[in-house]
């Protein structure tokens, strides 16, 4: 810096090279701190983008690593829709225990990991073939529809398209007229495009509103429709199969951000907790909006599935403070001799990057 001069930029006298020196050391001082110390201050203005919800996470078959990755990558909530296990319940009461685990265990254990979570109550159409169980766990619904947290019904629809489908689908639907929630619909696997079709006239004749349903699991071949009907039109991300980011991302290139919606469907089987947050980076690299991102991957869950008023953004913008001493019914999320994570509120946006 010999024989040349600089102006201060705040009082605009001459910078020495010592003085501007102290300066560059005083800046790598400040940003060396910030480092050291994530998670502090409040979520910054502009930081909405970077906050994810997966509306649909079978999160009982997850573990803590995964809550702790999800809440890494900006997940801030997540809901976990009632559905099979992956083998048939044999009794009613293995049903009231899961309504019981999904509004209540797994709620508080999301919670020890910073990360609100909700659910959805139902009778998944693969089981409403079984008719003394359908009867059974329909007739046991309302007690769990009125609990703390419970956004919408399902997953509801049709698995194999059969008459004993039919029955559970419309008796649902005209309970959640009834108790004011929204629904969310399980598209068949198997003849997606006539399940979907079909799922939709039966809410049509049922006088279900769709600007309050949620058509799950659409690909190319169902979106237009979705749309068109005026549902929110919603895509599980599953690796290697069906849904894939790139294809995600052309969709919402193509179609735009509105009413459609982005989730991981993880559960038990080959899935992918951070498959939003995965899908969101890609989008961006390939050029998609932050605004448009911020719709698919967060604000359209928030939108129709904060419709009953139980999800709420302060819920995560103003949370409580993480405290792993906290125990559910005698119960903890740690095992003996564990280090207890105990966090005062306030995300920082520096926490919460898709990585
Ligand atoms: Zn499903
Ligand atoms: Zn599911």
């Amino acid at each position: 810096m010999a024989g040349r001069e600089l102006a201060c930029p705040c009082c605009n006298g001459t910078l020495t090279p010592e003085k501007a020196a102290r300066l560059l050391d005083e800046i790598q001082r400040l940003t060396t701190m910030k480092e050291a110390q994530p998670g502090r201050g409040p979520v910054a203005a502009g930081a909405p983008t970077r906050m994810i919800i997966d509306p649909h996470a079978h999160m009982i078959s997850r573990t803590t690593d995964d809550y702790e990755a999800m809440a890494k990558a900006g997940v801030v909530a997540v809901i976990e829709p009632a559905f099979w296990l992956g083998q048939p319940r044999t009794n009613v009461g293995s049903y009231i225990d899961y309504f019981a685990m999904i509004s209540g265990f797994e709620r508080f254990r999301a919670g020890q990991f910073g990360i609100r979570h909700y659910c959805t109550i139902g009778l998944n159409p693969k089981e409403a073939n079984n008719e003394a169980l359908a009867e059974q766990v329909i007739d046991a619904l309302p007690h769990f529809l009125v609990k703390e947290g419970v956004v919408a019904m399902g997953e509801l629809g049709y698995d194999e398209q059969t008459s004993l489908e039919d029955r559970a689908l419309r008796l649902q639907i005209e309970l959640a007229k009834e108790y004011g929630l929204p629904i969310m619909i399980h598209t068949p696997h198997r003849d997606k495009r006539a399940g979907t079709l079909r799922t939709m006239d039966v809410l049509k004749e049922h006088d279900f509103d769709p600007t309050r349903c949620v058509i799950d699991h659409n690909n190319e071949e169902t979106i237009r429709e979705v749309l068109d009907r005026g549902y929110w039109c919603a895509f599980s991300i599953y690796p290697q199969t069906k849904m894939g980011s790139e294809r995600m991302s052309a969709l919402v290139e193509s179609y735009g951000p509105d009413r459609l919606i982005v989730n991981s469907a993880c559960d038990w089987g080959v899935s992918d907790p951070l498959a939003v947050a995965k899908t969101a980076r890609l989008m961006a690299q390939r050029g998609v909006g932050s605004d448009a991102i911020h719709k698919v991957v967060y604000g359209n869950a928030l939108a129709v599935y904060g419709l009953n008023g139980e999800m709420d953004e302060q819920h995560w913008l103003a949370p409580a403070a993480i405290d792993q001493r906290t125990l559910y019914e005698g119960n903890s999320v740690l095992r003996g001799g564990q280090t207890p994570r105990i966090e005062e509120p306030g995300r920082s946006a520096d926490d919460l990057q898709i990585v």
